[in-house]
């Protein structure tokens, strides 16, 4: 389904107690054990040893094994999972079902939540944006944007989670690409910002999830990957990968690398421009991995999940929004079971502007006739900053300077 351009990383415009058991703590990756991750891998985003990591980085079988050590029954792990991932509980006390003994272990070793709201910001379509605080100080976002109706409720609810805090990637339209990279998330910062997409208590529950907040989620595959693998997991949240979409700006190696999990979630491609040129001018991984590269991974993962590929591709006023450049992209993808998204930009301050509307529909009428199917997004949450790192952004020039509000 197609999201809609708040969503976009790519639019720019997109504890109790500190004491340690050894037994419990893991100072190692899991899960995956892949090497090209562009930052450091989630277990080694600087956690000092004194820190505990938050519980929900941790897979079940992790915990299992964990549990086991402590010398509790495995199916401990099991209740303590339901807790995390179904009922989302907020104290280790609310782990009702657990012997007060392993409550305690558990607060001495892990911190229950991974991330504090720290602001939230409700858009007059209903789009709403999370701005999030690691433990160590990193702000981060999320979108939730709603859809259609049902009765009183939104029909379906998707949202955008950031993969990194920062991105190095440095997209010229893109205001997360200006800060650069602080660190990757762990797989317990991704999955938290799903839930605290969900209403306390309340029946709304996500439809959809697309990474396609903060970050290159292929630039810190390990933990993305782990993420999908607690979210998917039927004893907790059992969220179905087919509906997870992954962005990438076009890390080649990774996305076969991503294919190799076996995990059938989409892949979307933030392609944005339909020759080397300027692709490399809007988004310097280009230099590194260029567009023939690119789609014939892209090629490749379709072939081996059995997933069409989606194409993103952002309207910037007077860049790459001219006819020759749809009729170059519609050459581009006429032989790929591609779908494209062109998606109306938020402008970030970067000097880029939004393409008029009706341009956008000339594009999109080129490419229709040329066989390629696209869509074209909704544009949503512009009046609270909703392309990504935005509202990070603004809440930084808030903290400089008092005297501006923010949104
Ligand atoms: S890859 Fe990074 S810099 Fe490029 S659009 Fe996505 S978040 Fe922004």
């Amino acid at each position: 389904m197609p999201v809609d351009s708040a969503s976009i990383h790519a639019t720019g415009a997109c504890a109790g107690d500190r004491g340690e058991h050894p037994a419990v703590i893991s100072s190692q990756p899991t899960g995956t054990d892949l090497k090209h991750d562009t930052a450091a891998p989630y277990a080694d985003a600087a956690i000092p040893p004194h820190v505990p990591p938050p519980i929900t980085d941790r897979r079940l079988d992790e915990l299992e094994a964990e549990l086991l050590a402590l010398g509790a029954p495995a199916y401990r792990a099991r209740q303590i999972f339901a807790g995390l991932h179904r009922r989302h509980v907020r104290s280790w006390d609310a782990l009702t079902d657990l012997p007060r003994s392993v409550r305690e272990t558990l607060a001495g070793a892990f911190r229950l939540s991974a991330l504090a709201v720290r602001d939230v910001h409700r858009s007059r379509d209903q789009t709403t944006k999370l701005l999030l605080a690691t433990w160590d100080g990193h702000l981060i976002e999320s979108v939730q944007i709603p859809a259609g109706r049902s009765g009183t409720q939104p029909a379906r609810l998707t949202v955008c989670v950031s993969s990194q805090a920062g991105c190095a990637l440095a997209c010229a339209f893109c205001a997360t690409g200006q800060m650069g990279l602080a660190r990757n998330l762990s797989p317990g910062e991704i999955v938290e910002q799903v839930y605290l997409a969900e209403e306390p208590g309340g029946p709304r529950r996500v439809d959809n999830i697309v990474f396609m907040g903060m970050g290159e989620p292929l630039a810190n595959l390990s933990a993305v990957v782990q993420a999908v693998r607690i979210l998917a997991e039927p004893t907790g949240y059992g969220f179905s990968p087919r509906r997870i979409t992954i962005s990438t700006s076009g890390l080649v190696p990774q996305i076969m690398r991503l294919a190799d999990q076996g995990l059938p979630v989409r892949l979307a491609i933030s392609l944005h421009a339909p020759n080397d040129e300027l692709r490399s001018r809007l988004m310097p991984i280009n230099r590194r991995y260029p567009i023939a590269d690119l789609l014939a991974a892209a090629h490749a993962y379709a072939i081996r999940t059995g997933r069409r590929v989606s194409y993103e591709y952002v309207m910037l006023d007077g860049t790459n929004d001219a006819l020759p450049h749809a009729r170059a992209l519609a050459q581009l993808l006429q032989h790929q079971p591609a779908h494209v998204n062109l998606i109306p930009y938020n402008e970030t301050g970067s000097g880029f502007r939004a393409t008029p509307r009706e341009r956008i529909e000339a594009f999109a009428a080129v490419l229709r006739a040329q066989g390629v199917p696209c869509s074209i997004r909704a544009s949503r949450g512009r009046d609270i900053a909703a392309a990504c790192g935005q509202l990070k952004a603004r809440a930084e020039r808030y903290d400089a300077s008092p005297g501006e509000r923010i949104a």
